[in-house]
């Protein structure tokens, strides 16, 4: 079983969202992340799908 290094005490889990501010979306992440505010929230969708595929 491998084992999972927690040690920089980050969640297990990314659980992201995402928020509208004005006519902006951010993408929001459990673990604390956010990306930048974009005009899409299509485009934040992105950046949360390519958060959560980081190794
Ligand atoms: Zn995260």
């Amino acid at each position: 079983m491998p084992q999972q290094d927690l040690s920089a005490g980050e969640p297990a889990t990314h659980l992201t969202t995402t928020v509208e501010r004005g006519s902006f979306a951010v993408a929001r992440c459990s673990c604390g992340w956010s990306g930048p505010a974009r005009r899409s929230r299509d485009t934040a969708r992105t950046d949360a799908r390519s958060h959560t595929s980081e190794p």
